[in-house]
């Protein structure tokens, strides 16, 4: 919204209740409306970790809570500060020898690395093992590293999971944090990622080549909660791999098309990799800020649901036809907007069990403020009965479909159908389960710590013409996510939004009200997460 750039704040927000038309509106869509237009304002260019535009805005997400009644739940006020580093890459030499021939890597076109999390000068000489997908599952029966000495080399992995993985558990271990855990576990030093050509359809190479190299933010100590750690994460260009695994007399093409339906045979590489690099770090802090409506139950008042909406997106970038703030309207503003208007609305109405409104910093970095979160908790973890996602604000039509990932795993699931139904809508199955979403949001970091988790969506079939896809949710997908026109100009269906702010009160107040949620019997999620937790039968659908 260029045009609106010279308007001073206070002018801006002055004119928002005139801009939506008399007929059509609610007070619930024109409050959240007004947060969205406001949180994705040009002046507060694209809420970047750190930024002015984010502190801004998370001080008005604190003054909204106390509008709404909703009490500081952070460790400072509203806010919990989280302490973080941002790394930048100075310069980077880097070449892979195999067998006699050494060929010069170059950043962001043959290779991808960005700058190293923990030494402003380095420089590593690694043999190279190849891993296969790279994964220690052992509930899984999956062990990549069976009989492989990768102790202070660079292991080259598969990126992602084999498909035979159940769809959460597949996110998990695709992961690339994961993948650094189980490597560092395993004693590498470094790792290697390389992409096929499955992978390349929703992760493709190009992106990773221009966005990696860039600066980076990553929550200081991090390291010492995730200890071990690998010292570097490189991936390889497709063209590059196919190289590399040519001269060690693997044709890559078939490995990869094998991969999905046998594990592929690790085996050490003849090559090694040499990465120096310098890194500037830079100390920062952030917030999240953390709101808490107290239940009205003395016996349950000291559970918690957890409600996360990250704050954050990605600030000021390329420039797209002379746009270069990326507003993050839908992504994430509008999500924080209906969790507003969800804690206003409880507040007024009153749940048995507390709830902790969490508006995150540094999702976009890497969930840094939910990990933070959830590695000192304002409440204690094991306190917190179910951690939601509210990200993204996908109204865009009269949907019937919600896709509620985590559903499926837990008693959760009953809460959002119910909820879903109250709304006129229903629980669909996933219709991208291969990218992996139950990883890709805030509530990651709580499922990892055994917690049920629930991360819904608006599905995108208009039921109006039975298409897959409604064409407004097709635009914004392609034209718009992570792009400068993700804006509140965009035509957002704000009667929509506030039929969404609904469902999410509904879910909340069925859960907060409800039994304390528990995962299903059986679940390979639970299995591998939360393993001693109590179980429930899973209902027949
Ligand atoms: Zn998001």
């Amino acid at each position: 919204m260029p045009a609106l750039s010279r308007l001073t704040l206070a002018t801006a927000i002055a004119l928002l209740p005139l801009s939506a038309s008399a007929d059509e509106r609610d007070a619930l869509a024109d409050a959240v409306k007004a947060h969205t237009v406001f949180l994705a304002h040009d002046l507060l260019e694209g809420r970047d970790t750190g930024s002015k535009g984010f502190d801004i805005a998370a001080e008005y997400v604190a003054a909204q809570f106390l509008a709404a009644g909703i009490e500081a739940g952070g460790t400072s006020g509203y806010f919990q500060p989280v302490p973080l580093r941002r790394r930048t890459l100075l310069a980077a030499d880097l070449s892979l020898t195999i067998g006699s021939e050494t060929v010069p890597l170059t950043n962001g076109d043959t290779v991808a690395i960005d700058a190293s999390a923990y030494r402003q000068q380095e420089s590593l000489d690694l043999p190279l093992v190849f891993v296969g997908w790279g994964i220690t599952a052992p509930e899984l029966g999956l062990d990549d590293y069976r009989g492989l000495d990768v102790r202070g080399k660079a292991v080259v992995l598969i990126e992602g999971a084999p498909p035979s993985l159940p769809g959460a558990l597949r996110a998990h271990y695709s992961w690339v944090q994961q993948k650094e855990r189980m490597a560092a576990a395993a004693g590498a030093a470094a790792i290697v990622t390389i992409k096929s050509p499955a992978r390349e359809r929703f992760s493709p190479w190009d992106l990773t080549r221009q966005f990696r190299p860039r600066p980076a933010v990553h929550w200081r100590a991090a390291e010492a909660s995730h200890a071990p750690a690998v010292q570097a994460t490189i991936s390889l260009s497709p063209v590059m791999a196919t190289r590399l695994f040519k001269a060690n007399g693997i044709d890559l093409a078939r490995l990869y098309a094998d991969a999905d339906t046998k594990a592929p045979k690790g085996r050490p590489l003849d090559a090694t990799i040499r990465v120096a690099r310098s890194s500037q770090h830079e100390d920062i802090s952030s917030p999240n800020v953390v709101g808490l409506l107290p239940g009205t139950d003395p016996a349950l008042k000291d559970e918690y649901v957890l409600v996360l909406a990250h704050l954050d997106h990605v600030g000021v970038g390329q420039p797209v036809d002379g746009d270069a703030i990326y507003n993050g309207a839908i992504d994430n503003a509008g999500g924080v907007a209906v969790m507003i208007e969800a804690a206003r609305a409880l507040r007024a109405k009153g749940v048995k069990r507390s709830i902790l409104f969490v508006a995150t910093t540094g999702e976009e970095k890497g969930l840094i403020g939910a990990d933070y979160f959830s590695a000192f908790p304002t409440v204690p973890l094991d306190k917190i009965v179910a951690a939601i996602s509210v990200d993204g604000l996908m109204a865009w039509h009269d949907f019937e479909d919600i896709v509620a990932l985590g559903a499926d795993h837990s008693t959760l699931g009953a809460a959002s159908a119910a909820a879903a139904a109250s709304i006129g809508a229903r629980h669909v199955p996933d219709p991208i389960p291969e990218r992996g979403n139950l990883a890709l949001s805030d509530q990651y970091p709580f499922l990892r710590a055994g917690i049920p988790v629930l991360f819904p969506n608006p599905g995108p079939r208009d039921p109006a013409t039975g298409a897959a896809e409604h064409p407004t949710w097709t635009a914004y997908e392609t034209h718009s996510y992570h792009k400068p026109s993700d804006e509140s100009s965009l035509p957002i269906r704000w009667d929509v939004a506030a039929r969404w702010a609904r469902y999410i009160e509904g879910t909340l107040a069925n859960i907060a009200d409800g039994p304390r949620p528990e995962w299903y019997e059986g679940d390979a999620l639970a299995k591998g997460f939360a393993p001693d937790r109590p179980r429930a039968k899973k209902p027949r659908d």
